[in-house]
């Protein structure tokens, strides 16, 4: 929840603060030789005690380390640590967050199951649902993200809902209590699973809000040094073994122990480095607010957003990522000068991705949603002109200055 009787920058150091030890202790101790950080074991098996350990390890009756796609003492700190951050009693690491998503879904649909998904949302997610998963006959409603669409789309054979808060590319906010509720007052009930990369767990904790199981792109914000790919999904521990078994031992969908490394190190900053980016993003969207080559800015700090109010009742923060829309006389003038901006900043990145020390700039109707068809994404808000930003660690004042300097090339 949003403390709106504190100013922002109290409100993102209090979220720091709450998270901060976490970050840095949860799911460690020194090893045996004292070392104080985790060690990356790249073993791909593990030596037995017995033949009766073997035995009892395989049988189940003994927890022990046997295969690392079935399971690994680095992968392992990670995951701990990532519970901590969600509020989760357990979490695993997959290879990427796509590995995380197409998983959660494999593993609770057969054919002739039904998902609903929100429109606005990450293309290759959106690709899943529209066009790889009606291959095993799993098939997907698409709308917009109240309850009353969820609700009109339900059918018998609903097994998820799925959600993406806030979403790619327009930070469209959707209500997580509200399309809980709806799927627990069902029997049998659907699940309710919440893609959270956009949020990070610094920003939002879904299950708080009666979700049962969060996914995340851990190659954005996470790991947060643009350096890594992997993915997560956090949720009760029975949920968890069931993910592990089917999206890790089965499916294969295994992190490697560097990434999972790399993603622990980026955690112990995690608290500093979102506390910044986010109050970075705040101040930039507002700034960009009241430019007038700018015709509207997508962030939930601005009171003109639409999820404005629902981000302060579920959100801890308003996020590190925004995107805004070009004022153009047309569509076609808009691509030209959302390009012309692109080209033209010299300390914002023009590429894909998000949650990087760097700050990201990236055109999504060009780039990342080029795959929905056009219709979609005019449904989902995603205009010729949109340009996507992802706030990283640089100073405010130099983006702000990069930003200006784009903009008066238009
Ligand atoms: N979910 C969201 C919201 C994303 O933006 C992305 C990637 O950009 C993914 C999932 C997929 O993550 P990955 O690239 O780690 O597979």
């Amino acid at each position: 929840m949003i403390e709106t009787s504190i100013g922002y920058g109290e409100q993102l150091r209090s979220r720091a603060d709450a998270i901060a030890t976490a970050c840095v202790h949860a799911g460690e101790e020194p090893d045996a030789s004292g070392a104080l950080d985790p060690p990356i074991v790249l073993s791909s098996a593990f030596a037995f005690e017995s033949a009766e350990h073997a035995a009892r390890a395989f049988r189940g009756e003994e927890e022990a380390w046997i295969y690392g796609r079935w399971g690994n003492p680095t992968v392992r700190s990670l995951e701990a640590k990532l519970a901590a951050l969600e509020g989760a009693e357990a979490a695993c690491a997959t290879a990427s967050g796509m590995a995380a998503i197409a998983g959660v879904v494999l593993a609770h649909c057969s054919s002739g199951d039904h998902i609903v998904a929100p429109r606005a949302m990450y293309a290759e997610s959106a690709r899943l649902f529209r066009e790889r998963l009606p291959k095993l006959g799993i098939t997907t409603t698409f709308v917009d993200g109240t309850r009353e669409a969820y609700a009109a789309a339900i059918t018998s054979s609903t097994r998820i809902l799925y959600v993406e808060t806030p979403s790619n590319p327009t930070l469209g906010v959707v209500d997580i209590e509200a399309i809980a509720e709806l799927a627990h007052a069902l029997s049998p009930s659907p699940i309710v699973v919440v893609d959270g990369t956009f949020a990070t767990p610094f920003a939002q904790t879904p299950l708080a809000h009666g979700a049962d199981l969060v996914v995340h792109s851990m190659t954005k914000g996470i790991s947060g040094h643009g350096d890594v790919i992997g993915g997560a999904v956090a949720g009760t521990e029975a949920a968890i073994a069931r993910i592990r078994e089917t999206v890790i031992k089965g499916f294969g969908g295994v992190i490697s122990p560097l990434s999972a490394w790399l993603v622990a190190r980026g955690l112990r900053t995690f608290a500093l480095r979102q506390e910044r980016a986010c109050a970075t993003a705040a101040s930039l969207a507002k700034h960009l607010a009241a430019h007038p080559r700018v015709a509207v800015v997508h962030h939930p700090s601005l009171p003109s957003h639409p999820g404005h109010v629902l981000a302060q009742k579920q959100m801890h923060a308003y996020g590190a990522l925004f995107s805004f829309e070009l004022a153009a006389p047309s569509p076609a003038e808009a691509l030209d000068r959302g390009r012309r901006v692109l080209e033209t900043l010299r300390v914002a990145t023009h590429a894909v991705s998000l949650g990087d020390v760097r700050t990201l700039v990236v055109h999504p109707a060009s780039t990342t949603h080029s795959t929905m068809p056009e219709e979609t994404r005019r449904l989902a808000g995603i205009g010729e002109g949109l340009l996507r930003v992802s706030c990283g660690l640089e100073a405010a004042a130099d983006l702000v200055a990069d930003l200006d300097r784009a903009l008066a090339s238009v």
